[in-house]
């Protein structure tokens, strides 16, 4: 069997590339690693990236890009790396993410690129993801630097929130030559990816190279602006001249479970709980003051099933815990957490509670938590989502001592923007209504993307949103829709607010 292309740089047959395994990610022992915060997975070396774009066979129609969010295109760059050309393949990716660095670590690949890799049912999908890290990585090494040549238009574009849908939008605008400034509520760029997103996932200075790269091509950043207080919608387009706003907040507002003992001590959402570890620095104790109950020698659960849950009861077993439980209603087929990072927490030592749902914390006496009432569940019909739905079996109810409790049942929609935007429509659970082409809200020249109008759901999604944001915010502004302005206005500097992070 021959090659596919003519030309292609790979060496190889179909049949020689189809015997190759897929490269197996080094990484950190389980036993070491749950003592410390430090990177799991290490990276590719040279020779391992080079054998696994070895395996990519080159399909005409690339199916891999085509169920990527941001339309990276995956076997064009793969192409340049097997001929060696990293620079150019770092390039290449550039040209639709401007955070390869990011979503080489954290994108959920198996429900997009390599879901859809040819090879997926025989030999296991290529490792689109881990080549994609490689590059990012080579970049930074490297000093490769993005450059920006659009001529400036003289249109300046807000953009509310600096997660991955304001970061993508960022930097897709800034090509376009307009000028941008993001407003970020806290007082750290990155959205989740800083805030939620332990270090042994995703490190902070991984996130800051991106952002360094974002600010060398020209894009601004304000911290500390919480936009709906410190100053509203159109206050930035009517006296700071902004001719179009991307809102990007996210949807950062913890979800209660309800039950009675919520309130106890010990029982923390998971925004509150990440945010302690990650941006008051709980990870770098005792170079920081801690900003949490010391969790050695205790009994810790997480209640939920997603990534959040994941890394926050991986991030107490790093601080101490003893027990480290994860109660989930639902079965480990329904669980929305990336497949990665279920192995990564098995081979630490999480213990798993499926099927199996909190009644009721119960105190210890001192104000404390110190058990939680907990009913195992059977799965019947498949409700709204599509997944089974759990159902209580009569008379299973046990207790599980416990000293701190994680709630990570979901988030929802902050209402500081929706309340001070006039005109701004929202949908029943307030999230902002935009249209799922071109990010298009109720209000002209307002867009909106990311979680804020989804709901929670991924960083390649998130970035899906600010490109197509970007994309029509440039046709907004290059059409004769937007008010033209003779001359450009001051950047106003903002007087810093202090946010509430629970509202981050
Ligand atoms: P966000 O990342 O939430 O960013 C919104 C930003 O807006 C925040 O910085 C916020 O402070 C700011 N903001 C809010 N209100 C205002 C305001 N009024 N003024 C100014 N700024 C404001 N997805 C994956 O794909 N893979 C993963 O492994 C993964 N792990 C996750 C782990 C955790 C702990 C969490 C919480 C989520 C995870 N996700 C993961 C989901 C993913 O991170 C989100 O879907 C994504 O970050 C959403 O991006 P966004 O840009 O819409 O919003």
């Amino acid at each position: 069997m021959k090659p596919p292309a003519a030309k292609s740089p790979n060496p190889l047959t179909l049949k020689e590339r189809v015997k190759i395994p897929r490269q197996h990610m080094p990484e950190q022992e389980p036993q070491l690693r749950v003592t410390n915060f430090t990177e799991v997975n290490e990276g590719f070396s040279e020779e391992l990236a080079r054998q696994e774009a070895l395996r990519c066979i080159e399909c005409a129609k690339p199916t891999c890009m085509d169920a990527c969010p941001v339309g990276v295109k995956v076997r064009e760059f793969i192409g340049l790396m097997v001929a060696g050309d990293f620079a150019g393949a770092a390039a290449k990716i550039r040209e639709d993410n401007v955070l390869p660095a990011i979503t080489g670590r954290v994108c959920p690949q198996e429900d997009h690129c390599e879901g859809a890799c040819k090879l997926s049912k025989k030999v296991g999908p290529l490792g689109i993801g881990y080549l994609e890290r490689f590059i990012a990585d080579y970049e930074q090494r490297n000093g490769i630097r993005a450059v920006v040549s659009a001529a400036p238009t003289g249109k300046k574009v807000a953009i509310v929130g600096s997660g991955p849908a304001g970061l993508t939008a960022a930097g897709d605008l800034i090509r376009q030559g307009h000028q941008v400034r993001v407003f970020e509520a806290l007082h750290e760029l990155g959205g989740v990816l800083v805030y939620g997103i332990p270090e042994f996932r995703l490190p902070k200075h991984i996130i800051r190279q991106q952002l360094a790269a974002l600010r060398e091509m020209g894009v601004e950043f304000e911290t500390d602006v919480v936009v709906g207080k410190t100053v509203t919608i159109d206050e930035l387009m009517d006296e700071e001249g902004y001719d179009a706003v991307f809102i990007a907040t996210g949807a950062g507002l913890p979800v209660f479970m309800k039950i009675p003992g919520e309130h106890l001590n010990g029982v923390y959402s998971a925004n509150e709980f990440l945010t302690r570890i990650n941006l008051m620095h709980a990870y770098q104790f005792p170079q920081y003051d801690q900003p949490m109950l010391d969790l050695h020698g205790k009994d810790v659960a997480v209640i939920g099933g997603g990534n959040t849950a994941l890394d926050a009861i991986r991030s107490a077993l790093r601080l101490g815990a003893r027990k480290a439980y994860v109660l989930y209603r639902r079965s480990e087929t329904e669980m929305p957490a990336r497949a990665e990072e279920v192995k990564h927490a098995r081979q630490e030592g999480i213990d798993f509670q499926m099927l199996t749902n909190p009644l009721e914390f119960l105190p210890n006496g001192n104000g404390w938590l110190g058990a939680v009432r907990c009913v195992r569940m059977e799965l019947g019909e498949p409700d709204a989502s599509g997944r089974r739905r759990p159902i209580p079996i009569a008379g299973s109810e046990f207790v599980l001592p416990l000293s701190v409790a994680v709630i990570s049942i979901g988030t929802s929609a902050n209402p500081i923007i929706q309340s001070t935007t006039p005109g701004l429509a929202t949908n029943s659970r307030g999230y902002i209504e935009a249209d799922s082409t071109t990010q298009q809200t109720s209000r002209k020249g307002v867009f909106a993307g990311g979680d804020i109008v989804t709901g929670s759901a991924t960083v390649i999604l998130a970035m899906g949103a600010g490109r197509r944001a970007a994309k029509s915010i440039h046709s907004y502004l290059t059409s004769a829709e937007s008010s033209p302005r003779t001359q450009p206005l001051p950047v106003e500097k903002h007087t810093s607010a202090t946010p509430d992070i629970a509202e981050s």
